[in-house]
């Protein structure tokens, strides 16, 4: 018997990936996930990945509520062959088969009902951020998780409440969201290899650590007295005043897509004033296994125009400015030239290119990154004083390289990880926070939860960025 049409075309629109196969993508759209979470807004990204990626069922339960009502008809919306409900706090309330628990917040959230979830025996991932940091620690058993979690770590004072509303508590939180997403997948296709594992990320200094076994959380997560980093070199947190240099910066993103998605929800959330969306294209079925800014209700509407409805929404306050066009030599440096920085979200190697030229001749800094499967890199560039795209990728393709080499499936919860990166870099170089990624190209190897930065030089002889 030929399968209902609905969920043909459920099956349809997702990335089949050599990794994930037919039948991995089945398993996902039959498989349960349940996530508690410390508030709604806190793990938005992360429910709109695990929709993207065709999860069955969401079982969600959040303990601040404001915006649950809105979210659940986003979610449906977007991916409406998801099943997502609310349920009742407590994990005796968990259906049977659910496949694997998320528990997302601060680390004193994450604490207390982990304790409860043990009993139910289901592979477990705790997710805690605050400020610049992050922590996800995966268990397979949850044994005894009280102790992992304050095994070395310090324990917060009772009753404090971890302040954990700062601008960069959305580059992590969005982060994990992502990254959380990607391990979700891989657990429910038994891709993962250890029992535990974890990683800590510091997304001021870009350092990242994954580790095997467990480990408690970082002190500087888990305990509000103690900064992370060494004194001096550590940034600091985004203060009002750099609030405010974000209200009045104008941010341009070429490219609305898999990357464009997470990148412009991020920029949104934390506060960019202008943002300019430059795409072409319209919304296709076939883009919602990543393409988080866009829905079913939505197909057909040109890309730019689906962004704003989903931006506005997020953030009222945002000015959009939409070029409904593809960026050529002919308007790239009039699109670009009256914003302060430009993030680079396309698919094909002869726009990078170009946005590469435009950028470094009117000196506006660059953030840049690609996805392929499980993998991505991000770099940022001030073509001035460090490596420029053409300096670290020197050969230019052919034009037919998209045709002849892809474009290869995305697995879309890995361009969340790849895309919010690019969002929080911009905002680094737009409030001069932090170490960017400058002269360096960051790695992330989705299937081994690795990051991997790799530095690189300046070409003296680059025919774009050499004597700028
Ligand atoms: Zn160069």
């Amino acid at each position: 018997m030929m399968p209902h049409n609905s969920a043909m075309e459920r099956y349809h629109r997702q990335i089949i990936l050599p990794e994930i196969g037919i039948e991995g993508q089945k398993k996902l759209g039959d498989s349960t996930v349940f996530v508690q979470a410390q508030s709604v807004e806190s793990c938005a990204l992360l429910l709109f990945y695990l929709a993207a990626a065709g999860m069955g069922t969401l079982y969600c339960d959040f303990a601040e509520k404001q915006g649950l009502a809105s979210l659940i008809r986003q979610i449906g919306a977007f991916n409406s062959g998801v099943k997502i409900q609310a349920v009742q706090p407590g994990c005796e309330n968990l259906p049977g088969d659910t496949g694997v628990g998320v528990i997302q917040g601060s680390l004193q959230y994450v604490a207390q009902p982990a304790v409860d979830c043990s009993g139910k025996c289901i592979p477990l991932i705790l997710a805690a951020n605050r400020g610049w940091q992050g922590w996800l620690q995966f268990i397979k058993r949850p044994d005894d998780l009280r102790a992992i979690l304050f095994k070395r770590g310090p324990q917060p004072p009772r009753g404090y409440n971890m302040p954990d509303d700062g601008t960069e508590s959305v580059f992590s939180s969005n982060l994990l969201g992502a990254l959380v997403a990607v391990e979700v997948v891989k657990i429910l296709l038994s891709l993962e290899n250890s029992a535990a594992y974890g990683l800590e990320f510091d997304l001021s200094t870009m350092r990242f650590e994954r580790y095997k076994g467990s480990k408690a959380c970082p002190a500087s997560i888990a305990h509000p007295c103690i900064t992370s980093g060494t004194p001096g070199l550590f940034p600091g947190l985004i203060t009002t005043a750099d609030t405010q240099q974000l209200a009045q910066s104008r941010v341009a993103v070429v490219g609305s897509g898999g990357l464009g998605s997470p990148a412009l929800y991020t920029l949104a959330k934390a506060g960019v004033g202008t943002i300019a969306l430059v795409d072409y294209d319209q919304v296709d079925i076939s883009n919602l296994n990543r393409q988080i800014l866009h829905s079913e209700t939505r197909l057909g509407l040109p890309k730019v125009d689906s962004a704003e409805v989903f931006l506005r929404q997020l953030n009222p306050a945002v000015n959009l400015v939409k070029h409904n066009t593809c960026l050529t030599e002919e308007n790239a440096r009039e699109i670009i030239s009256t914003f302060d920085l430009v993030v680079d979200c396309v698919d094909n190697l002869k726009t990078r290119y170009l946005v590469n030229e435009a950028c470094a001749l009117l000196n506006k800094p660059l953030v840049e990154a690609g996805v392929n499967g499980f993998e991505g890199i991000a770099t940022t560039i001030m073509a001035a004083h460090s490596a420029c795209y053409q300096c670290l990728f020197p050969a230019r393709p052919s034009l037919d390289y998209n045709s002849k080499y892809g474009p290869q499936g995305i697995l879309g919860p890995v361009a969340g990880v790849l895309g919010t990166i690019q969002g929080c870099e911009a905002c680094k170089c737009l409030n001069k926070k932090g170490n960017p990624l400058l002269n360096s190209i960051l790695a992330y190897d989705g299937m081994e939860a690795q990051f991997e930065i790799f530095r690189t030089e300046k070409d003296p002889n680059c025919p774009i960025c050499a004597k700028r």
